[in-house]
């Protein structure tokens, strides 16, 4: 069963794509970023160039996707989407370029996982829109050089640290997003709650937003579900009460938390004295992947202030114990 509050992309989050912000105005939050773009943007607008590389670093479901479409529908040019993964060879890579049109966006999701090869081939796209391929084999093998049109690529990764140093300092326009405010989130809700036609109170939204763990997807798929409770009970307006059950219902705790989360922070309150304990050890207790745990459990935990990650491994903190209804640890931290 998937986790409501799970920041990845699932197959029923199809209907998201109707929640997308079209434009730097409509999006909400992140205003930093926004505030860069904006410049960026028009002064390459201005000078009819195309806008340098840029890098989204952040957790899943924080707008990386939906800021490069906003990017490319801002420079008033088309936009291309593919991810690490998918562009398995040199020649996946050298179509996708060879057919862009000038200051064209091409948006790279999880680019950290592009191969070596891959990457390679990238380094001289982005520096100077140019492919050196190798054609043939053997003592037949000639390489050749192909000028590209000036683009702009978009990479997005979940963590800065994944990307390898050549590839990240080709990035002329790095930038790092961060899980949204409990009141620019409840801004998100209302406006889905809006293009969905479904009668939400502002509590209702507040109480769905608390619970989104600062990230837009979560809350945009709880609000669905809430909606969905709604029609059934045939409640009318929703306010927070009703929302407060439906996500009851749905096993979403007032901190945003799920039973995931709480087997992971009892396991190592419970079998690890609170810690340090290895990210290994935990993954292997709870068998879950390391990259699960580090990228989609405990980036919230820490930002909620339930976890520190020390040299010596993972811990748990005072307020976890309070969480969790334990009594305090006995012997504090050192
Ligand atoms: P990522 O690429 O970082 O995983 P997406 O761009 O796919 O995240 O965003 C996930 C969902 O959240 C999309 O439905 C998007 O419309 C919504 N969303 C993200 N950021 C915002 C925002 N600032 N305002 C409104 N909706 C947002």
């Amino acid at each position: 069963i998937a986790r409501p509050v799970a920041p990845e992309r699932q197959g029923e989050d199809a209907p998201e794509a109707s929640f997308r912000p079209l434009s730097l105005e409509e999006f909400v939050g992140q205003r930093g970023v926004r505030d860069n773009l904006r410049v960026f943007i028009d002064a390459a607008r201005g000078r009819g160039e195309s806008l340098d590389h840029v890098l989204f670093f952040g957790p899943p479901g924080l707008g990386k996707t939906t800021l490069a479409q906003i990017v490319a529908r801002e420079l008033g040019v088309g936009f291309r989407a593919t991810s690490g993964p998918v562009i398995l060879r040199a020649g996946d890579l050298a179509a996708l370029l060879t057919n862009l049109q000038p200051r064209d966006v091409l948006f790279i999701d999880e680019i950290h996982r592009l191969s070596p090869a891959v990457e390679e081939v990238l380094y001289p796209a982005m520096e100077d829109f140019q492919l050196d391929l190798i054609i043939g084999e053997g003592p037949a093998a000639r390489s050749v050089k192909i000028d590209l049109p000036p683009f702009t690529l978009v990479g997005a990764t979940t963590r800065s640290g994944l990307i390898t140093t050549p590839l990240r300092d080709r990035f002329g326009i790095p930038l790092r997003l961060d899980f949204y405010q409990p009141d620019e989130l409840q801004g998100i809700v209302e406006r889905g709650a809006r293009i969905l036609g479904f009668d939400l109170a502002p509590e209702g939204a507040e109480e769905i937003a608390r619970r989104s763990r600062g990230t837009p997807r979560i809350a945009g798929r709880l609000l669905r579900r809430v909606r969905d409770f709604a029609e059934i009970a045939g409640t009318g307006r929703v306010g927070a009460a009703e929302a407060d059950a439906a996500l009851g219902r749905l096993d979403v705790d007032a901190r945003g938390l799920d039973a995931m989360d709480r087997r992971y922070l009892r396991c190592i309150a419970d079998n690890y004295a609170g810690g340090p304990v290895g990210v290994e050890t935990l993954a292997a207790a709870l068998s879950e992947q390391r990259d699960v745990i580090e990228e989609v459990i405990e980036p919230y935990l820490i930002q909620q202030g339930f976890l520190q990650r020390t040299s010596r491994g993972r811990m748990v903190t005072n307020q976890t114990y309070g969480y969790l209804g334990l009594p305090p640890r006995a012997v504090p931290p050192t």
